[in-house]
């Protein structure tokens, strides 16, 4: 038994025995590692995210509160897409990503999402 990636249809695996019926059945929703969104991927996703987040919080902050001028500056510089961020500043979004990432493990068993 051929056990294939659900996006390319690339065989990932052959089963022979037939007492693995079961687990075959359940690898139809198996995706092969050139097709499996990375962690790493997710990570970045989550970090825009994040990053899209603080752009809101800290643009409603500045118009509707009195805020240092030199703090508002220092807002400013990072008022741009998570993709033009120093590493630095990426690294700021990614710690609270990889706090978000460690939520969505423990909630979720085995990545199935259904
Ligand atoms: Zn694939």
């Amino acid at each position: 038994m051929k056990v294939v990636c659900r996006e390319c249809g690339e065989t990932i695996a052959v089963l022979v025995a037939d007492t693995r019926r079961k687990e075959i059945k359940q690898d139809k929703e198996a995706v092969c590692e050139d097709c499996a969104i990375s962690e790493e991927d997710v990570l970045e996703e989550l970090s825009d995210l994040e990053h899209r987040q603080w752009m809101h919080w800290s643009k409603y902050v500045a118009e509707n509160h009195d805020i240092p001028e030199e703090l508002r500056e220092k807002w400013e510089k990072n008022w741009k897409p998570y993709s033009d961020l120093s590493e630095d500043m990426k690294e700021k979004d990614r710690k609270w990503a990889k706090k978000a990432l460690a939520v969505f493990k423990e909630t979720s068993d085995g990545g199935d999402m259904e």
